[in-house]
């Protein structure tokens, strides 16, 4: 099939708004004979005028023929091999065209506990020299390039992953991320029609949705996303897909949800999107116990609690401020946990403290078929809430100082704040006195300075 093709001047993607080190990659890749282009999300949003939050390139160089073009260059997963590019500040992923698998649901490689995704990565840090890391890191299995052997059985699963341009574009979730960007003219290629859908601002499925979803029901809430971040409408067919096949969500990878729900709180569009999950049912399957109790017991003032939360995640997006994923997830859940607490409490047999560390864990276990919250971010969520009422004491010094130096004080004080604000019960001199106390509370522990990979560890890539 022949790809629409729209040439430099008649797009608006400039080099100047991609980063120095995709160019690096591409050019390189391009000066060594291969195809070389950006895809995905990145040309999406170039062609929005967007600056996208990481750059990905495809090739028809297999891996082992990217990792000969670059010093600083090692390979990661099992069943299909991506090649990550390092560069001291940024990662960039390059993998080869995939062939079409449509009937293979878009597992995860590694199925990752978010437990587990503290930075841990102090090697990336002081590795001035890359070199280093590719002599650390093991080969992965196979051996060959284009067969993929279990390494448990030896079954051979598939001889040839790798395949053409048009097949990975036909292979994306949506029209408007199958879009690439070819360094060797400038041009956008496009295979799915997502230059029309780009410019009708529709997010329509790549093949029928129903199957799309049924292989990853995760493109479901990605649609969402999208629509809500791009302010994009979800086209029919895709939208009804939604609606019939959402209770696939089931399916999804637990962690991966995690992660997902992550990426809208911090997308700055969390109140659209909230809304938009009401509208296609999905609200209901994500959050199974919060959706009954948003529904039958919620208060008015509980609700409007909530979508004061939801205006304030993406104020902090406008702001460029990014709020802790444990303050996230407490904004989203407060209303449901504060209410699951007073009845434990009003039950008589529990102290307060009990009361809410019960209430916290109960609502981590309702939601754990779905969302796999980590124990320590459960915990924290459990600190931000518990602890709210020593803002209300400030009769010691030394009450004062153990409060501010708890590693949780400045989430907690936001969230005292925002209480103020949502209840609408202005605490002015309270405030004031601990935003002063602030100014001696140790310094924010500085969350790693690892290069930009989602938020993953680069060894355990996901498999899309
Ligand atoms: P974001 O702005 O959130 O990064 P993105 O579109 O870049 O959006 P990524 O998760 O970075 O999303 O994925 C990069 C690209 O990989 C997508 O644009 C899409 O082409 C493809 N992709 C990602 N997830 C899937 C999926 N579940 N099914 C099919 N293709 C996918
Ligand atoms: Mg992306």
């Amino acid at each position: 099939m022949e790809p629409t093709i729209l040439q430099r001047s008649d797009h608006v993607v400039s080099r100047k708004n991609i980063s120095r080190n995709a160019l690096t990659v591409l050019y390189r890749l391009n000066e060594k004979g291969y195809k070389a282009y950006l895809a995905g999300g990145c040309v999406r949003d170039l062609m929005l005028g967007f600056s996208p939050k990481d750059f990905d390139v495809v090739t028809d160089a297999t891996p082992q023929e990217v990792k000969r073009c670059f010093r600083n260059c090692r390979l990661i997963g099992r069943r299909f091999r991506l090649a990550h590019v390092m560069f001291r500040d940024e990662i960039i992923e390059v993998a080869t065209f995939r062939a079409l698998v449509s009937s293979e649901p878009e597992e995860d490689e590694v199925e990752e506990d978010p437990e587990d995704q503290e930075p841990g990565l102090e090697e990336m840090e002081t590795a001035a020299e890359h070199e280093e890391l590719d002599e650390a890191e093991p080969e992965p299995a196979p051996a060959t390039e284009d067969v993929v052997v279990n390494e448990e059985t030896g079954v051979v699963l598939r001889d040839n992953e790798y395949g053409t341009p048009e097949e990975d574009a036909f292979r994306r979730d949506f029209t408007i991320n199958s879009l690439f960007y070819d360094i060797e003219d400038f041009s956008i290629i496009d295979y799915s029609g997502g230059l029309s859908d780009l410019k009708a601002r529709i997010v329509r499925c790549i093949g029928d949705p129903e199957q799309r979803y049924q292989e990853d029901p995760v493109r479901m809430i990605r649609a969402v996303r999208f629509a809500s971040t791009l302010d994009l409408d979800i086209e029919r067919e895709t939208y009804a897909g939604i609606q019939s096949q959402c209770g696939q969500m089931a399916h999804a990878s637990h962690a991966r949800m995690y992660e997902e729900i992550l990426k809208f709180m911090y997308s700055g569009a969390m109140e659209k999107a909230f809304s938009l999950w009401m509208e296609t049912g999905l609200f209901d399957v994500m959050f199974p116990g919060f959706s009954d109790w948003y529904r039958e017991q919620a208060t008015d003032s509980e609700k409007q609690w909530l979508t004061k939360a939801l205006q304030q995640l993406d104020k902090w997006k406008t702001h460029k401020v990014k709020a802790s994923q444990e303050l996230a997830y407490t904004l989203l859940l407060a209303p449901w946990i504060r209410s699951v607490w007073r009845e434990k409490e009003a039950a008589g047999d529990l102290s307060p403290r009990d009361a809410c560390m019960e209430a916290v864990f109960e609502v981590q276990k309702c939601l754990v078929d779905r969302i796999l919250i980590p124990k320590r971010i459960a915990f924290r969520m459990f600190d931000l809430l518990f602890h709210q009422k020593r803002f209300e004491d400030r009769r010691s010094a030394q009450r004062i100082s153990r409060f501010l130096h708890r590693p949780f004080f400045r989430d907690a004080l936001v969230l005292f704040k925002f209480d103020a604000l949502a209840l609408e019960k202005p605490q002015p001199d309270l405030i004031a006195a601990w935003s002063q106390d602030l100014k001696k509370a140790p310094p924010p522990r500085e969350r790693s300075g690892r290069p930009h990979t989602h938020g993953r560890r680069p060894r355990r890539r996901r498999r899309r």
